[in-house]
């Protein structure tokens, strides 16, 4: 499939059906980012104990991009350390600005296919939002 095409379905199965769109109430972080410029507003839940991630999920609004990038970035942390959860962020924000190498990008997972937000510098922040 080719890259397009493949960032718009990833974009938009996480945008539909977002698995960790909810509201938890276990969670010991929460985080609340907005994004002035397009409207995006994501407030996040984190379990973290024990340096591990037990949890997370979010609630807010906004648009297709920074919604379906904070499921994405939830798919990938949950369950990892937090050291190994901060490094990955570490690795999206690299991808964005394009100073990463191609073997770190794969590490994302899904969220590599947002890759193409680099070439739409309009759309930087909210795909930065969640992460
Ligand atoms: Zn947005």
């Amino acid at each position: 499939m080719e890259l397009k095409a493949l960032y718009r379905e990833i974009l938009n199965e996480h945008n539909i059906n977002p698995v960790h769109k909810e509201e938890i109430s276990d969670a010991n972080i929460t985080l609340q980012g907005i994004n002035p410029s397009c409207g995006d507003n994501i407030t996040l839940k984190l379990k973290v104990e024990n340096g591990k991630v037990e949890g997370g999920a979010f609630t807010g609004s906004g648009c297709a991009i920074s919604q379906a990038s904070c499921d994405m970035m939830l798919d990938l942390i949950i369950g990892k350390e937090e050291s190994e959860a901060l490094r990955l962020c570490e690795i999206f924000m690299g991808m964005i600005q394009g100073t990463v190498s191609e073997e770190q990008i794969e590490e994302l997972d899904e969220a590599s296919a947002l890759r193409e937000i680099q070439h739409m510098p309009a759309r930087v922040k909210c795909a930065e939002l969640g992460w």
